[in-house]
């Protein structure tokens, strides 16, 4: 099998109805659609299956969901820098994915052919980092950077290596669990640096971790990469205690570290993958009461409108009415927050 990026493409392989077919062409009008082998042979769990499907649910966009939910544009000093919190970066060199979440929060960015940094926009974006000294670590997203050719990403690592106060790099990437067969000699040899580098896995639902995806994550571990994974809270497909605990699990026992659950984002067309905030803490309050510390993420919310990430817990977020929420931001201002489910 291939991968499948068209409405057609989906009905062939009898994965949509015919009936819906005008709604989901339209949401691919919309918002990029790619499914690749790997999570396709992973279909008959539901788990995998809304990650990547479209649906016509995506046509419903609320006047609160946001075309940039969490401010990246106010931060961009040039193109495919982000530069929010004063020490880290995000260095976007290209917006493409070997798939396409249907959750995603830069989903009005990804897929577009004009988001791809050109050889002298890579080199300013590059300048600006040898620039400010305060950068201490540059973090690889887009987009997935591993979904670059070996050369180019082998290119990027050099210059950054080169730069002597970034001291940490790194990757966040859904490769290894979406083609690991992009795991090859070539790309461990390429990840095998001098600097501290880090590879952060996106992973929702135990179901994802096939015996191939497991592989690639073994070699990748072997190989010396500290691995680390992040995690979006969605509903139905991983909005318990029961399917949270077990990936969680499931991750440290192949030596991935959880190390973020995010609280959805406020993206165009998602609100029926939204958890609420309320429902998020009694499931993270309750895996606290079974689960090792080392298998924890920290579950946290990004600010809309760029104003960091913040723990979801009662330090920072505080109930201010029937689902109205007040949060302490990293700059210590306080701004109102709904989910708007
Ligand atoms: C999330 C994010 C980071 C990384 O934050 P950590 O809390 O260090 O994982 C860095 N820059 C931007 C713009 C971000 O959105
Ligand atoms: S892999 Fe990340 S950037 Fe790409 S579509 Fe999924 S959530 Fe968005």
């Amino acid at each position: 099998m291939t991968y499948l990026r068209t409405s057609s493409d989906l009905l062939k392989h009898k994965l949509i109805a015919e009936d819906k077919i005008e709604a989901i062409e339209k949401v691919a009008e919309q918002f990029q659609v790619s499914l690749s082998p790997e999570v396709i042979k992973a279909f008959e769990h539901e788990e995998v299956r809304q990650q990547y499907l479209p649906s016509e649910n995506e046509l419903k966009i609320l006047p609160e969901e946001l075309r940039d939910p969490i401010g990246d544009q106010t931060f961009t000093p040039v193109k495919g820098i982000t530069h929010r919190y004063p020490d880290r970066v995000l260095l976007k060199p290209l917006h493409t994915c070997s798939v396409y979440c249907r959750f995603c929060f830069r989903r009005e960015k990804v897929g577009q052919a004009d988001e791809i940094l050109r050889q002298g926009e890579l080199k300013k974006a590059l300048n600006y980092i040898k620039d400010h000294k305060e950068i201490w670590e540059v973090i690889l997203t887009g987009g997935d950077p591993l979904s670059l050719s070996a050369k180019k990403l082998s290119a990027i690592l050099d210059e950054l290596e080169a730069i002597e106060h970034v001291k940490i790099i790194r990757i966040h990437t859904r490769i290894p669990l979406v083609a690991p067969e992009k795991v090859t000699d070539e790309l461990l040899e390429v990840l095998d640096r001098e600097k501290a580098t880090y590879l952060i896995l996106h992973c929702n639902s135990h179901k994802e971790l096939s015996d191939d995806v497991k592989k690639a994550i073994k070699r990748l571990s072997k190989s010396g990469l500290p691995l680390l994974s992040q995690s979006v809270l969605l509903k139905n497909i991983n909005d318990s205690t029961e399917k949270l605990e077990k990936l969680f699990r499931s991750l440290l026992e192949i030596r991935v570290k959880p190390y973020y659950l995010h609280h959805p984002d406020l993206a165009q067309g998602t609100s029926h993958f939204r958890v609420s905030l309320e429902n998020g803490r009694q499931i993270t309050a309750d895996l606290r009461k079974t689960l090792s510390g080392l298998a924890q993420p920290l579950y946290v919310l990004d600010v809309p409108g760029g104003l960091g990430k913040v723990p979801a817990g009662k330090e920072f977020i505080q109930e201010s009415g029937k689902e109205a929420w007040k949060i302490q931001t990293i700059h210590d201002t306080f701004v109102d927050y709904q989910d708007y489910l």
